[in-house]
């Protein structure tokens, strides 16, 4: 067997003490001696004997990803490079079955291909992200092997969770399975195959989602407080419930649902919300459409469009990169499960190119402080480019934000106003001046 050298030793001292841990779980997960677990914000510690095989070190993302090397070994086409990652085809899509498209993200395309998928035992499960039984506000990662399992896994869940821990399942099972995962799990997942390609094999299709930030979990401890919510009174939370686009709402025990705030004030709060809870490693990243996947999701905005897209609403934005992915939409829609429409590549979302672009702003401004400081930054083998003029004047609220985020007393205020009436007119105001307006 090839020795490795990075063992959990060196994880916490390269890795976690430096902030550079993404919290994605596959160091637990690829341990064949079981020996990590999480503390109470979901950063791995050590349980049990480290027998220094190196599996955590070596497929952890956090430190290290190369990225090109891996574009590379995914497609030698020239534009690995783009922002985006290698696209063969783009697709606006839904689930044909209008449940699963209702209790969907966006149009419920990654739920349905999953249904599909284990239908037509081409898996035996997926590793998928549900609500916490024991704490509804916060989530978990699980090999889900039923139908119902994966239905209920539906939506995203902007809450940091470490569900790739859920490899041990997968390492202990026969089988293929597919994994749903967030840029950063995905590149944790392409370094597993040159670590331990028997479980790496087991992994039929990576199901990557785009992500512009995360949060960490007492966002919604303090999201609840503020709202007046006691934590004992919530039977679900839901990060994207109420429809197409969805907000945040809390189904009580007694049977009300809370919404949280109005529905088209979503963005404005979920922004504020990213800014004051997104976790350091967050704001490293590079990759905001998971450029690795097999398939690459996100939302759809179809008011964004002029023409026949206008019309789409409550679809998924498909990026097809591999030809793993290409065969799964292609028998996926021939079974009937989804629904697809081509979108020309010049028709790709300016919102996801918006955020993607900048996603690479905050990250090269955040990296040139923590240079500053004195701090590690992610090597991605790539050129991060120095901050320009323009990065640093976009940045200026988050700036003003990092200020405020380490005052729990102000962040509790910040929380009230979103879940205040004054929202309303406060996302009118970002939406006429602050936000470029995205017509196509
Ligand atoms: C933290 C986060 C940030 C996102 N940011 C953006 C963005 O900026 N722009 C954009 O276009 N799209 C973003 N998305 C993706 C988008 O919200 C939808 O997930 C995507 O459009 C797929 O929708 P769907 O209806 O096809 O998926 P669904 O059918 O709803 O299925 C979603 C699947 O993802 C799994 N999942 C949910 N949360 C997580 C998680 N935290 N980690 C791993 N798996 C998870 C679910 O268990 C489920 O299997 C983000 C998603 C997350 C979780």
């Amino acid at each position: 067997m090839q020795e490795f050298q990075k063992d959990f030793a060196w994880l916490r001292q390269t890795v976690i003490s430096q902030q550079l841990c993404t919290r994605c779980g596959i160091c637990a997960g690829v341990c064949p001696a079981k020996a990590i677990e999480f503390d109470q914000q979901n950063f791995p510690v050590l349980s049990g004997r480290c027998t220094s095989c190196g599996f955590c070190g070596e497929c952890c993302p956090g430190a290290d990803v190369n990225l090109p090397a891996l574009a590379q070994e995914l497609s030698d086409k020239e534009d690995t490079r783009s922002p985006l990652g290698h696209i063969e085809s783009a697709y606006v899509a839904h689930a044909a079955d209008t449940q699963t498209r209702r209790a969907g993200t966006s149009g419920g395309l990654i739920t349905a291909l999953l249904l599909f998928l284990l239908s037509a035992g081409q898996i035996d499960g997926a590793i998928v992200v549900e609500a916490d039984p024991e704490r509804q506000h916060l989530t978990r990662g699980i090999l889900a092997t039923s139908p119902a399992a994966i239905s209920n896994a539906a939506q995203s869940k902007y809450c940091v969770t470490p569900s790739m821990a859920a490899l041990r399942d997968i390492r202990i099972r026969k089988g293929r399975f597919a994994v749903a995962a967030l840029p950063c799990q995905v590149h944790g997942l392409r370094k597993l195959a040159h670590v331990d390609p028997k479980l790496s094999g087991k992994i039929a299709v990576i199901l990557g989602l785009c992500c512009s930030c995360t949060m960490s979990g007492e966002a919604w401890q303090e999201a609840l407080r503020a709202a007046g919510i006691q934590r004992e009174d919530v039977a679900s939370f839901e990060f994207r419930g109420g429809g197409w686009p969805g907000g945040m709402f809390v189904r009580k025990k007694d049977g009300t649902t809370v919404p949280l705030h109005p529905n088209e004030a979503y963005g404005t709060v979920v922004n504020a919300m990213f800014r004051l809870f997104g976790p350091e490693r967050c704001r490293l990243c590079v990759d905001g459409t998971s450029a690795l996947a097999d398939l690459s999701f996100g939302d759809f905005w179809a008011f964004d469009y002029a023409d026949e897209f206008s019309r789409m609403e409550c679809c998924t934005q498909v990026f097809q990169r591999t030809a793993k992915g290409r065969d799964i939409l292609q028998s996926a829609e021939q079974a009937g499960a989804v629904v697809l429409y081509s979108l020309p590549a010049a028709k790709i979302s300016a919102r996801t190119l918006a955020m993607i672009r900048g996603k690479r702003s905050r990250a090269a401004v955040q990296m040139a402080k923590r240079r500053q400081r004195g701090l590690p930054n992610p090597d991605y083998h790539a050129a991060i480019q120095e901050p320009s003029l323009n990065d640093r004047l976009k940045n200026l609220p988050a700036d003003l934000f990092d200020l405020l985020r380490k005052n729990a007393a102000l962040r509790s205020g910040i929380l009230k106003i979103l879940f205040s009436p004054l929202i309303t007119p406060l996302h009118k105001l970002r939406m006429r001046f602050f936000v470029r307006h995205h017509n196509r």
